[in-house]
């Protein structure tokens, strides 16, 4: 891994969640991200795609493991990600951890 970018917090969640960016996206567009929560930290290779609905749109995609999201962050009624998560609660690490790192002016 390259240097590691600045550590951001998530405080909406009970247990704290450190949304770290790895890579700054690059020329291709493609970046990456680290969640850590209880000392596990996991790796999301991720990378802007054009949204023309309203909101920043992004595929995620969780190193070492086949599943890949599309997450919307915006606006609250902009906000979407394809997993369980989302699909249940309305909110979720993939979309909180992108509005962190957005609302800190990292991306
Ligand atoms: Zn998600």
């Amino acid at each position: 891994m390259s240097k590691v970018g600045p550590v951001v917090s998530d405080a909406a969640e009970s247990v704290p969640r450190l949304i770290r960016l790895i890579r700054q996206p690059g020329p291709d567009g493609v970046g990456v991200f680290s969640i850590t929560k209880d000392r596990r930290t996991q790796f999301y290779v991720f990378k802007e795609i054009p949204c023309a609905i309203g909101g920043r749109g992004f595929a995620v995609h969780r190193l070492g493991l086949a599943s890949l999201y599309h997450v919307r962050v915006g606006m609250p009624r902009e906000c979407s990600c394809e997993c369980l998560g989302f699909l249940a609660h309305g909110r979720c690490k993939h979309l909180q951890g992108l509005a962190a790192l957005i609302g800190h002016d990292l991306l």
